[in-house]
């Protein structure tokens, strides 16, 4: 049998473009050695925050439920309980998926696949023949010098194992999956302490985006060393013992457990390095996810580029109308960066570091003068607008706070659609919501704001 399309690949990227094919009723099949869903639903985005979400709860309940008038008694936060309601999330998500494969007609085939030519697969005991295939192997998390020398260090694919919590815990990198991370166990109560390189954490974000995660994380307790670096690291009693390389000098530390979440690594195999595929950093593709043979296809994390799950699932669609001769190309002028931290962290388009301040407007309004914040107890964060200063046309939108994750979405489409911030002003928002903190700041880059 001829396919269409094989895929490879189950992850974001692999089943969407997959399911794309499938409801254009090509010919596709799906090849996963692992669970569907890949690293995003079963060790990623799904189970970190099934996981910050019970904490969340708790901090909640904790810090609130008193001043909202709320009594509760003796809250706790279960562990086992936690582990299973994050077990229930990631197999829903993965039946869900499935379901879906299976509407669409796209043939799963459960085996580790190896591309012979541009044309054949061997996936386990079948070769399969296609006119296309996709290539949506992943990533793998980074385990860099001294860390890979030590056995028991976790990177995020272990955290996820863990059946008690640690007593402590050293985070190496102090990017997105540190971050979201030290939220986690810090609202549990335990020690962290988080080793960041680059003079702030969350570096990719503005210095004011890490002011406000740095205040919030200290405030749990967590120990942050910027500028830093670990330099030795060995095992001991029950634990490690660190040597951190920082700006007061070295400083000795030990802890239970270490995560090391130093970014990702392209899953490069050796069949795709002897197709002669061009390699930069990740598999290199044009802007269609061609790769520099024709009928094939890279998309998501393979690329070592930007390794989101949503850009994958987007490379994905883009890969598969182009297999069904609709010229697509894929965009990346307004790709959303979310941050499940507390406050959450959400950003798009131009940051202010990276602006040329003589070109642009920028307007910040503090979460702190929206009513909306007020009844739910939270005044920690700020929307900020980037406006180009002569046409006002929205550049960039970064947002701390409750539900900026969800909030952002305003920013993609201005920032997409070359929206101006007259048009964002003049769009009634609804009163009283958290969205009003972005109007504060659009109304600063128009004129002024109202309410400030
Ligand atoms: P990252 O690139 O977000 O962060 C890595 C951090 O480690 C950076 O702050 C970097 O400066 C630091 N670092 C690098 N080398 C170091 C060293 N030797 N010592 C100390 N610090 C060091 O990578 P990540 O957090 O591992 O996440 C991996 C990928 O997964 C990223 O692309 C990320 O965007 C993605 N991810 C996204 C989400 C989300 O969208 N919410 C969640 C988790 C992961």
């Amino acid at each position: 049998m001829l396919y269409d399309a094989v895929v490879i690949g189950a992850g974001p990227g692999g089943y969407v473009a997959a399911i794309k094919l499938g409801q254009r009723g090509k010919k596709v099949a799906l090849v996963e050695k692992s669970f569907v869903g890949g690293t995003c639903t079963n060790w990623g985005c799904i189970p970190t925050k099934a996981l910050l979400s019970s904490v969340h709860l708790y901090s909640e309940i904790v810090e609130k439920s008193r001043q909202l008038g709320v009594t509760v008694e003796n809250v706790q936060c279960d562990f086992p309980a936690v582990r299973s309601h994050m077990n229930k999330v990631v197999t829903m998500s993965r039946k869900g998926i499935e379901y879906l494969l299976k509407k669409y007609n796209v043939e799963l085939v459960s085996a580790e696949a190896v591309i012979e030519s541009n044309s054949l697969v061997k996936a386990g005991e079948t070769t399969l023949e296609t006119k296309n295939i996709i290539i949506a192997t992943g990533s793998y998390p980074s385990l860099i010098p001294p860390f890979d020398r030590v056995p028991g260090v976790w990177t995020s694919d272990d955290v996820f194992k863990m059946e008690k919590l640690p007593e402590s815990i050293l985070i190496v990198g102090g990017g997105v999956i540190g971050v979201e991370f030290a939220t986690f166990f810090s609202t549990l109560k335990i020690p962290v302490t988080i080793v960041e390189v680059m003079d702030h954490i969350l570096p990719t974000e503005d210095k004011d985006v890490a002011e406000v995660i740095t205040k919030s994380l200290k405030k749990k307790g967590v120990q942050i060393y910027e500028s830093s670096k670990v330099v030795g690291v060995e095992p001991i009693d029950d634990g490690f013992r660190c040597l951190i390389e920082s700006k007061e000098g070295k400083i000795e530390k030990t802890a239970q457990k270490i995560l090391v979440s130093v970014g990702r690594r392209p899953k490069i195999g050796e069949d795709v390095k002897a197709l002669g595929l061009e390699i930069q950093r990740g598999i290199k593709t044009n802007t269609k996810m061609q790769t520099n043979i024709p009928n094939i296809y890279a998309v998501g994390d393979v690329r070592g580029q930007i390794m989101l799950a949503h850009v994958a699932m987007f490379e994905g669609v883009v890969a598969a109308k182009n297999i069904c001769g609709e010229e697509s190309h894929m965009d990346y002028s307004a790709v959303p960066s979310v941050i499940f931290s507390n406050p959450e962290v959400a950003s798009v388009g131009l940051h202010e570091k990276d602006a040329d301040p003589s070109q642009v407007k920028i307007f910040s309004f503090p979460l702190s003068a929206n009513g909306r914040a007020r009844t739910i107890l939270e005044r920690e964060g700020f929307a900020k607008v980037i406006a180009d200063k002569n046409t006002l046309k929205v550049l960039g939108m970064t947002i701390v706070g409750p539900s900026a994750t969800d909030m952002m979405m305003e920013g993609v489409v201005a920032v997409r659609n070359g929206l101006n911030a007259k048009d964002l002003e003049e769009s009634i928002h609804p009163h009283p919501t958290l969205t009003e903190t972005i109007l504060g700041a659009i109304e600063g880059v128009v004129e002024m704001p109202i309410h400030l």
